[in-house]
């Protein structure tokens, strides 16, 4: 079911989450922890705790129950938030007053593609920082009034939160048709007429897919922004949503649970293809001589990895930090990446980001997702191994790989399979990759 909220229900369902939570006497920077589907009350409660100092740390209702149990030990939340009658006894509360601005930003943690899972935490924050950071938010997507905002991903992930909060305080609405499926949204599209979506490339290749085998595409001229980010948008995917949305509203940015570091429109991105832009206004991006990505951030955009000192002190330098992807700015400060520090393979001695090799695995005919991965070698240390999703055929993609590929780009092993382990983001679990495919993992 498609639910629908507009900014003065949010608003008013906000003071009563605040009433509430003051009745049970959290305090600013004690945690309430969320496991909510989503819906107008999660979006409400998270708001309403945000604007009275309280932290928010969204998680997925559907986390298995040992994951589950590790986070909630993790965050110590000083009350846990769960199921429709939890929700409800915080919308019930008496209506409390608001800061104007959220106070912190909601804790999420991160999706754990390369490791353990980390919460990102902001503290709380003073009034001034707490709108400047709207503010600049506001500033770079121009949310308004007149907004209808289209949530494609779950809520416990931090962008598809952030563009849904920032809609919804500068007087939007929102619209939330609930899980992903690729049809139901073609059809919400058609009937809600959205303004702005914020999505991952994969959702994209489906909808467009599921467009292709039935009703085709709706009408898509609603739209003033559609941003994407999260994982890379090969070329053919990006040219057809260029195509198909109103070429003005199409942006990429690059970023992560941390924050948002560059923006790229479509008219940068057809002039530097790969690129995923430039820093976004008042961040400031360096590579290091290893290749590593810095971003440097105002004081009111600063984190820490939630009681993980080491963690923190790895990612910070002065006033810049990593989230450890690699990559490449030209002179004009456009960024290209490379890949995760944590993913490279290194094969014979060459070291190899399995993005550059998806990326051209990606155009063979009969892929239709792909990701590469290493296994230990005796001979090289390392080899590359892909896993492929479509009709391609083991010979098929050998032959592709070697008109395109240097030899230690090329995976030795090919594995067809039916589908990708992935986080409910959509993105893939590389960690998870050999298990998949019941290989034993990497050394
Ligand atoms: P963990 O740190 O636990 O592994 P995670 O970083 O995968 O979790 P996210 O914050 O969901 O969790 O993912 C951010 C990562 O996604 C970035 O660090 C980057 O590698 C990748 N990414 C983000 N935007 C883009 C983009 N536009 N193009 C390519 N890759 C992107």
């Amino acid at each position: 079911m498609v639910a629908i909220v507009t900014a003065a229900e949010s608003e008013a369902a906000q003071r009563r989450v605040a009433g509430a939570l003051a009745a049970t006497g959290l305090r600013a920077g004690d945690r309430v922890a969320l496991l909510l589907g989503p819906s107008p009350g999660l979006i409400a409660v998270v708001l309403g705790a945000l604007r009275r100092g309280v932290i928010p740390v969204v998680l997925d209702p559907a986390l298995p129950a040992a994951e589950r149990a590790a986070l909630l030990a993790d965050c110590r939340p000083a009350l846990t938030v769960e199921g429709p009658a939890g929700l409800d006894r915080l919308l019930a509360g008496p209506p409390a007053d608001l800061a104007p601005a959220p106070l912190g930003r909601p804790m999420h943690y991160t999706s754990g593609t390369t490791g353990r899972r980390k919460g990102v935490w902001s503290g709380v924050l003073d009034p001034d920082a707490a709108r400047a950071l709207l503010d600049e938010e506001v500033e770079l997507w121009g949310f308004d009034a007149d907004d209808r905002h289209l949530v494609f991903s779950p809520l416990h992930h931090s962008a598809p939160l952030r563009f849904a909060m920032c809609t919804l305080l500068r007087g939007g609405t929102v619209i939330l048709p609930g899980r992903f499926e690729p049809t139901a949204m073609l059809d919400v599209i058609a009937r809600h007429r959205p303004t702005t979506a914020f999505c991952v490339p994969t959702q994209l290749r489906r909808l467009f897919a599921a467009a292709d085998a039935g009703p085709g595409l709706p009408p898509l001229t609603s739209f003033r922004l559609l941003a994407h980010a999260g994982e890379p948008c090969p070329y053919p995917l990006k040219r057809r949503t260029v195509d198909a949305f109103p070429p003005a509203s199409v942006f990429e940015f690059y970023g992560s649970t941390e924050g948002q570091f560059t923006t790229c429109s479509a008219a940068e991105w057809a002039a530097r293809p790969g690129s995923v832009g430039r820093a976004r206004p008042g961040r400031v991006l360096r590579v290091d001589g290893d290749g590593v990505i810095w971003c440097r951030v105002p004081a009111y955009a600063r984190f820490s990895y939630w009681d993980d000192p080491a963690k923190t002190a790895t990612a910070w330098r002065g006033d810049e930090f990593t989230v450890g992807d690699v990559g490449r700015l030209d002179p004009d400060g456009y960024l290209y990446l490379d890949g995760r520090r944590d993913d490279l393979v290194i094969t014979g001695g060459v070291n190899v980001y399995p993005r550059e090799v998806e990326l051209v695995l990606v155009e063979c005919p009969g892929v239709e997702e792909v990701a590469v991965f290493g296994v230990p070698d005796e001979r090289w240390g390392q080899r590359l191994a892909a896993a492929v999703v479509g009709s391609a055929t083991v010979e098929s993609l050998d032959r592709y790989a070697r008109e395109r590929l240097t030899a230690a780009r090329r995976p030795k092993d090919y594995y067809v399979v039916a589908d990708l382990p992935r986080t409910t983001t959509g993105k893939v679990r590389r960690l998870d990759l050999p298990g998949h495919l019941g290989l034993t993992p990497p050394a």
